[in-house]
């Protein structure tokens, strides 16, 4: 019933202005989403023309909606401020889910030139808004006042959030401050395009053209057949192309014989952005530091880290620096053994050599069939797709009780979208699940998940959309599509986002779903992976795609078996990269020399000499790209600790189906958003603060000694 009293509570209707109306006529990206299931994306209507002037009038819309809340006379309450934000720019969201659609799945022809207009200005739109000094001044009055206890714990958490949002944002700075972080984010805008477009300058610039059978020793087929597809494509027909990007260097350090090759390849993709020419970031990023480091003092913290780790479940750099040496010490114990493994066969192959960093996936690849006598390409037969997504169904069936329906009908971006109603228990309509699975021209590479509208209650009893994406190479009708173990993990982990979408139980909707903290959203997506090597999954879902027998029980112990395999290279070679970050944008405004700077960190936590960073600094797009996962990296290694520990939660108790662990799960994690602080929200679920003793075991380290 708070609900209903908030609304009637509601004094400023922000219904759709005439003029608005009358535009979505004409302009279909405008309107609101009509038909079943409390609406659905026109994705049948969507016209690139349409695109420019729909965001246009939406943020005009939003706009005018924010002004008419900072003007109001009345004093400021939560509904007349808060609740009033809550309800504004609906017409902007809807538009701009169109858009990023567009962006991340049909980035083609004319629609690139529409993107290259409309993205500074949704970044100076978003400016706009928190740089509103009066709108700011009656969302501090509303989270300063006495009268804040009287809330409801959801209503003092969302007036904590737009607090900090625009705190952060800079909104309690004096004008001229103001104007300074304003000139600092644009010039940082300006050196993160110029980061990135070095750095796809050197992918693409660097190619190495082989041209004998001999250099191509090792190399299989597929690696062969996309070497020459890509030198045909440069003109050098008859050759074979190594492309500088991590795609085609990855399987050539992997199997390539020729060591010399090998090594040359290794050195060119890992000098990108550092080859002291016109395409080197080592002169732009002393300039990124520097104004990050200017912009944490002029927003009052010490460090761009400590800015940026504040409203972060770490909370401080301190904390993160904790946790990540933690596992750094035995995960550089376990590279050691590693390298150990990799040494004696090299000895015993009388290859005559010391292992080096471009002998080091080589030799892995060695060790895994000599120790684990696994070959994934006998685990694949028995992945299908289909079954796969029924066994992510299923699983999610015995965990949160959902059922899915495939509706049909509902316009798609393309007829090869799938779309599942998903019931509760209780057959209530839970949301909808769209599903994209194919690659195409336009849809960007990898995997992820998307929310096309958030769960909420403020504007009605709201379901939840979301969609999962993928890119997995169509195959012909009738013919089972195949997928890789690693795909079939990928495929849970972005299951696992949907599901905290999805499960979202929230009143409002900037705080629902996976609208969390930076460092826990991979939380709920980690910990989904480890329902597919369950057997009740395996034994129903992994069938083989000619027999339709289950994996066989050897074959499954084996994957378990081979589980912590290479996991001392995997977790050093990111961790490295996290320290290094961290360490950056701890080290305050002083010139910073990026090469130094890493060789000396590096040298200070003993880094393995047989490996190095996977994105040294002068590439390392996730922190100079954008602020995105700058003092961030961590994040993941954050979340790995909360998923680990939780899944230990499930194995202390009856197994990955415990219904106790599982209804917890639910309660205190997967449905309450960002309602609760995440630290608090992982005490309830799992009755203590989360531990690294799980990861460690998980990924087979010896525990760090405590003394
Ligand atoms: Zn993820």
């Amino acid at each position: 019933m708070r609900l209903l009293a908030l609304l009637s509570a509601w004094t400023i209707v922000l219904a759709t202005s005439p003029a608005l109306a009358a535009d979505a006529v004409k302009n279909p990206l405008l309107a609101p989403w009509t038909g079943p299931y409390g609406g659905v994306p026109a994705f049948d209507k969507v016209r690139v023309e349409d695109f420019k002037p729909a965001l246009e009038a939406a943020m005009a819309e939003q706009l005018r909606e924010v002004d008419r809340i900072a003007r109001n006379r009345r004093p400021p309450t939560f509904d007349n401020t808060l609740l009033a934000l809550e309800r504004s720019g609906h017409t902007f969201e809807r538009v701009n889910a169109y858009f990023g659609i567009w962006q991340s799945t049909m980035n083609v022809g004319p629609f690139q030139t529409v993107e290259q207009e409309m993205t500074p200005r949704l970044a100076a739109f978003n400016d706009k808004i928190y740089q509103n000094a009066a709108l700011f001044k009656r969302v501090a009055a509303v989270y300063d006042s006495p009268d804040k206890k009287n809330l409801s714990p959801e209503q003092q958490r969302l007036a904590w959030k737009y607090y900090d949002d625009f705190v952060h944002a800079g909104a309690k700075l004096a004008p001229p401050e103001k104007a300074r972080v304003a000139a600092i984010n644009e010039r940082l805008a300006t050196l993160f395009t110029t980061f990135t477009q070095n750095l796809l300058a050197d992918e693409s610039d660097y190619v190495l053209y082989l041209k004998s059978d001999a250099e191509l020793a090792g190399l299989p087929g597929s690696v062969r057949d996309a070497a020459a597809a890509a030198a045909e494509e440069r003109g050098h027909k008859g050759e074979w192309a190594i492309l500088n990007t991590r795609s085609a260097v990855e399987p050539f350090l992997t199997y390539s014989d020729r060591r010399d090759l090998r090594e040359k390849v290794w050195r060119t993709f890992i000098s990108r952005g550092d080859n002291n020419d016109a395409h080197d970031n080592k002169k732009i990023i002393p300039e990124i530091l520097a104004l990050r480091a200017e912009r944490a003092k002029v927003l009052g913290y010490p460090t761009h880290a400590h800015y940026r780790l504040d409203d972060e479940m770490a909370k401080t750099p301190e904390n993160a620096m904790r946790v990540m040496m933690q596992v750094w010490k035995p995960a550089v114990a376990r590279v050691h053994e590693e390298v150990a493994d990799m040494q004696a066969i090299a000895d015993q192959e009388h290859a005559g050599i010391k292992i080096a960093p471009w002998d080091y996936r080589y030799y892995m690849e060695k060790v895994r069939k000599a120790k684990y006598d696994l070959d994934m390409n006998e685990v694949k037969p028995y992945l299908q797709l289909d079954k796969l997504r029924e066994g992510m169904f299923w699983a999610a069936g015995q965990l949160y009780g959902f059922q899915f329906v495939e509706v049909h009908g509902l316009p798609t971006v393309t007829p090869d979208v799938r779309v599942f109603e998903v019931k509760g228990a209780d057959g209530h309509r839970v949301g909808l699940w769209y599903f994209d699975p194919y690659a195409r021209t336009g849809k960007q590479s990898g995997a992820w998940m998307n929310e096309y509208r958030a769960q909420e209650r403020v504007a009605g009893d709201i379901t939840p959309i979301v969609s999962n994406n993928t890119n997995f190479v169509k195959v012909k009708p009738g013919e089972p599509l195949l997928v890789s173990w690693n795909d079939a993990v990928t495929l849970f982990h972005e299951f696992g986002h949907a599901l905290h979408g999805l499960n979202s139980n929230v009143t409002y909707p900037t705080l629902a779903g996976t609208n969390v903290a930076r460092d826990f959203v991979e939380f709920p997506s980690q910990l989904n992976e480890h329902w597919l090597s369950t057997p009740e999954v395996l034994s129903r879902f992994a069938v083989h795609y000619q027999t339709g027998k289950p994996m066989p029980a050897e074959l499954v112990a084996k994957i378990e078996k081979a589980k912590t395999f290479n996991q001392g290279f995997d977790t050093v070679e990111y961790l490295a990269g996290a320290i290094v970050d961290m360490k950056l944008h701890l080290a305050g405004a002083g010139p910073i020399d990026p090469d130094a700077f890493e060789k000396k960190t590096l040298a200070e936590i003993g880094m393995p000499a047989e490996i190095v960073m996977r994105h040294r600094t002068p590439q390392f797009a996730h922190i100079f790209a954008d602020d995105g996962y700058s003092a961030g990296y961590y994040s993941y290694l954050w979340s790995a600790v909360l998923d680990e520990d939780a899944w230990n939660a499930f194995e202390e108790a009856g197994g990955p189906y415990d219904k106790a662990v599982a209804k917890r799960l639910h309660d205190d994690i997967m449905a309450v958003g960002n309602t609760v602080d995440p630290a608090q929200a992982y005490r309830n679920f799992r009755g203590r603060d989360p531990q690294v003793e799980a990861l460690l075991r998980a990924r087979g380290f010896a525990p760090a000694k405590t003394n």
